[in-house]
């Protein structure tokens, strides 16, 4: 922390500032500078209270300087991006950009294979789709809860695609990943902690979706429970974060990923399907994702769209994903990346 003094302050309030850095387990550094006098903190200040600081008479401000997400953080890594495997050999965070995808919800077992094999011909590298879906109304369906993950392992026994699917709640947990190969962690529980600390407690890779109305800052500290928890394996999701504008379901932010580079070694993925809540905008903002520098993407895809349980207005078809994988390859390798189907990646 660097606390700032009010340029009236005095030397006693400089002091009592002092007092209190002392008192707080911490050491101080008193810069006097020609206009106003700034106390930097020394030590790990991550999990010390600053209000007391900021009330005492004489402080301006109190900043921040060492982030409150201690493992997420890029520092931690050395400048690395962290490597998180999905199945056998499905890598995020590495030269390759991976393309989860497939319905948002499993339906049926014959429909789930389906999906999954016209998303693996498409060119994609995992699938997802719900069996636990948390959804806004009580009377929707809510998915198939175990029957649906048993799907989704026909679906991946037909097709070798690892599967990635939501898990509601820390009762679930255990039971999820048995099934899955990436728990994923919703937009309307990124901020549930006891959920977040049982992923963490858990041995499969976690997708954790950007909370709605979480800032950067917020989402990098949810992840931090789960890494906290002892799982290193966290895949950072934009979803899309609600603002005033309604021309879209959400608004993508894809700022989010250089910005999340900049801040955390995590890699992140672009779900460009609930970012805009319309198929016809999927592809373009695929593509931008991947110019952005993404680490990857995770898009709805289902056969037959306008019959789907869920999510269908934002749900492109397998021919769509096919056509979008050719330009999405083009713009990967014009970013130094690649995004071809696995059996054609070598390294
Ligand atoms: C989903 O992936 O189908 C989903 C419910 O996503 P989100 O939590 O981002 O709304
Ligand atoms: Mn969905």
């Amino acid at each position: 922390m660097i606390v700032v003094m009010q340029p009236t302050a005095t030397p006693t309030q400089v002091a009592h500032v002092v007092d209190l850095i002392r008192e707080m387990g911490l050491k101080d550094h008193v810069i006097e500078g020609t206009d106003l006098t700034v106390v930097a903190v020394i030590g790990d200040d991550r999990k010390k209270d600053g209000a007391k600081l900021e009330q005492a008479p004489g402080v301006d401000r109190v900043m921040k300087v060492l982030q409150p997400y201690k493992m997420a953080a890029r520092e931690t890594k050395r400048g690395e991006t962290t490597r998180v495997t999905v199945g056998a050999d499905c890598v995020f965070g590495g030269r390759h950009v991976p393309i989860i995808a497939g319905p948002c919800s499993v339906e049926e077992e014959s429909k789930i294979i389906e999906a999954a094999l016209a998303v693996k011909s498409a060119g994609a590298h995992a699938l997802r789709g719900g069996a636990f879906k948390p959804r806004t109304n009580p009377y929707s369906f809510q998915g198939h809860g175990e029957d649906g993950l048993k799907m989704l392992a026909a679906a991946r026994a037909a097709t070798g695609l690892p599967i990635v699917t939501e898990v509601l709640t820390p009762s679930d947990v255990e039971l999820v990943a048995e099934y899955a190969d990436c728990l994923q962690i919703g937009t309307r529980n990124s901020q549930n902690y006891k959920l977040l600390e049982a992923c963490g407690d858990q041995a499969k890779p976690v997708l954790l979706k950007r909370g709605m109305a979480m800032t950067i800052d917020e989402f990098l500290q949810a992840s931090e429970y789960i890494l906290a928890a002892g799982n290193p394996n966290v895949i950072l999701c934009e979803r899309g974060i609600r603002t005033f504008e309604d021309h879209t379901r959400n608004t993508l932010s894809l700022s989010a990923v250089p910005e999340l580079h900049h801040r955390t070694h995590l890699p992140v993925v672009i779900d460009p399907s609930h970012g805009t809540g319309h198929a016809r905008l999927v592809p373009d903002m695929a593509r931008a994702a991947i110019a952005a520098g993404c680490d990857g993407l995770a898009i709805e895809v289902h056969p037959d769209p306008e019959h789907a349980l869920t999510d269908g207005a934002q749900s492109i078809t397998p021919q769509v994903l096919n056509d979008l994988m050719a330009s999405l390859q083009r713009i990967a390798v014009a970013v130094d990346r690649t995004c071809e189907p696995l059996a054609a990646v070598s390294g």
